[in-house]
């Protein structure tokens, strides 16, 4: 075994996954350069294992344990790549935590990802999903990524055509699911902020702040605010924020559902219509319901949790009854925003 790259046998993820998970990883190793990276995907011991790559572990459930060889992603740093008269292109360490990175913009007044305060996780995961909240999408801020080739150890530059954003979903979801390991992230931000309040949730809590001429700290002060109230904390109880993504259906189907349930939710996406999925698994029956230590979330529907001992097996067995039952109630496919580590 490789002392230079202090690799772990038998480790225990518990620590590196938000749902609280006890599954174990053959092999386990953090990694804090790209040179690192690249001796690690050149050596041959390593080279017929699987992979997988782990940032804050917040988006991710272990069905069971890992066969194979756990990289975690701990590139630290951030750097100006360049200064312009209205924005700056900032380089930053794909091990970065992503809310100390939106903490430190807001601090020098730099904005664009105020809206994404305390989204938990590493920096080089925020493209994988291209996460988003409170109006606001990573893409909007997006320069470019570095990643490198697992298969070959070559570094090569992703824009953000190549990158193919969606609706918490890119080209690193899909064809290229597991085929790169980003090490860095270059944002744009703007110094002149144009402030997004677009979503409701969000400019009620200002309004009721009295605050009409929102900073981009207020935004993110408020945004805090308003997820410290709705979601549950991992440190307090197991989750990986919302389970499944919301569906997003065809005007014809949706048109459909709306004639039986008249008061179905809903949102404009494109030429067709995104339906909550919290409410649909809520009409289902399923906020507050537990089977042992798998259940989900009392107050947010979308939220499956783990009480303490469940095992990832457990809480998937949980999300399939849900999707089964929301395909039969509604006819409609849930698709889960968690990675599913098998
Ligand atoms: C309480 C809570 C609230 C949340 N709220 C939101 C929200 O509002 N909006 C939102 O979009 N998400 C939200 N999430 C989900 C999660 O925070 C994001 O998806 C985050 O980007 C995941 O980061 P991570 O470092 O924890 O990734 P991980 O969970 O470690 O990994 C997620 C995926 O990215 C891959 N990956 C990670 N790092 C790299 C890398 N360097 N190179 C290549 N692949 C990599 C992994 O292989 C995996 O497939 C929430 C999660 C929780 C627990």
């Amino acid at each position: 075994m490789s002392q230079s790259l202090s690799i772990q046998e038998n480790f225990n993820l518990a620590e590196y996954n938000t749902m609280g998970l006890t599954a174990k990883a053959r092999y386990f190793i953090s990694i804090s350069s790209v040179q690192q990276l690249q001796t690690l995907l050149a050596d041959s011991q390593f080279q017929s294992l699987s992979k997988f790559m782990l940032g804050g572990g917040s988006n991710i459930l272990f069905i069971d344990d890992y066969d194979g060889l756990i990289i975690h992603m701990d590139i630290k740093g951030i750097e100006i790549e360049r200064e312009y008269k209205d924005c700056v292109l900032l380089k930053i360490g794909a091990g970065e935590n992503w809310h100390e990175l939106v903490i430190y913009c807001i601090e020098k007044g730099w904005g664009g990802i105020e809206n994404l305060s305390l989204i938990p996780g590493s920096v080089g995961a925020a493209p994988i999903q291209n996460i988003g909240a409170y109006g606001v999408e990573l893409e909007e801020v997006f320069d470019s990524l570095e990643a490198v080739n697992i298969e070959t150890g070559e570094i090569q530059s992703f824009n953000k055509e190549e990158c193919k954003f969606g609706y918490r979903d890119s080209v690193f979801k899909n064809e290229l699911k597991g085929a790169y390991v980003i090490t860095s992230v270059k944002l744009r931000l703007h110094k002149n902020p144009k402030i997004n309040t677009s979503y409701k949730a969000l400019s009620d809590a200002l309004e009721r702040k009295g605050i009409s001429d929102p900073t981009v700290k207020d935004v993110s002060d408020a945004v805090i605010e308003i997820r410290r109230s709705k979601l549950p904390d991992p440190a307090e109880i197991g989750n990986t924020g919302s389970f499944f993504k919301n569906p997003v259906i065809s005007k014809k189907q949706f048109n459909q559902l709306k004639i039986e349930y008249p008061e179905i939710p809903h949102y404009p996406a494109g030429e067709k219509v995104k339906i909550p999925a919290a409410w649909l698994i809520d009409q289902c029956g399923w906020k507050g319901r537990r089977f042992g230590d798998a259940g989900v979330h009392k107050m947010q529907a979308l939220v499956i949790v783990n009480y303490g001992k469940a095992t990832g097996g457990e809480i998937w067995a949980l999300a399939e009854r849900i999707q089964h039952s929301v395909k039969e109630k509604f006819g409609v496919d849930l698709t889960p925003e968690v990675n599913i580590v098998t």
